[in-house]
């Protein structure tokens, strides 16, 4: 059995952990960079993706995990977990640094305050029918995606929700709090 874990310094574990042992998976919290070997892919959650990163360095995670996205490690990030692998960030709060590993520039917030969260049916080709029952909460966009990075979903107003690139695959959305399991199957599949 392959190890997954899931990037527990904050943000909305627990959800990632179910989903991911319903479908198999060995799950394990990782925070240190010790915790970081034992594991064949990550998972980096939803959350403040300011506060992840801050705690990111002060548990020394941040390079290593650097180092194991650039060597190929399969990771997936909803969310937060998406801007904290987007190479580019506009508005992120001072100082704030990404992971990277995925070609693109991201917006934090990007609905602002109305439409802070919203559920919608998301048309995700890759994936085929039913459509995905995508949750955005406070969620980013993909503004810019380079050609290195792939779209697998585009809102109607042209804003790109899902990209993969490599062994990486990031939404701005919360499939484990739907109950949408393929793209978590996605990920496992490249474990
Ligand atoms: N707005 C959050 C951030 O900037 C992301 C919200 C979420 O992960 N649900 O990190």
């Amino acid at each position: 059995t392959r190890t997954v874990g899931v990037l527990a310094l904050q943000g909305n574990v627990r959800e990632h952990e179910a989903m991911l042992a319903s479908l198999g998976a060995r799950v394990v919290r990782v925070r240190r960079p010790e915790e970081l070997a034992e594991i064949d892919g990550l998972v980096l959650p939803g959350g403040e993706s300011s506060t992840i990163d801050k705690l990111s360095r002060a548990f020394g995670v941040r390079d290593p995990l650097i180092e194991r996205i650039r060597d190929g490690l399969p990771v997936f990030g909803t969310c937060a977990g998406l801007i904290l692998l987007a190479d580019r960030i506009v508005d992120g709060i001072e100082g704030q640094q990404t992971f990277g590993g995925l070609d693109a520039t991201v917006r934090r917030n990007a609905f602002g305050r109305q439409t802070e969260s919203f559920e919608t049916e998301l048309d995700v080709p890759e994936l085929g029918d039913p459509p995905v029952r995508a949750a955005f909460i406070r969620a980013p966009v993909i503004e810019e995606l380079g050609s290195a990075a792939r779209a697998l979903a585009t809102l109607p107003d042209g804003h790109v929700v899902a990209a993969e690139q490599g062994a990486i695959l990031a939404t701005s959305f919360h499939p484990e709090q739907t109950g949408e399991s393929r793209l978590h199957e996605r990920f496992l599949a490249r474990l």
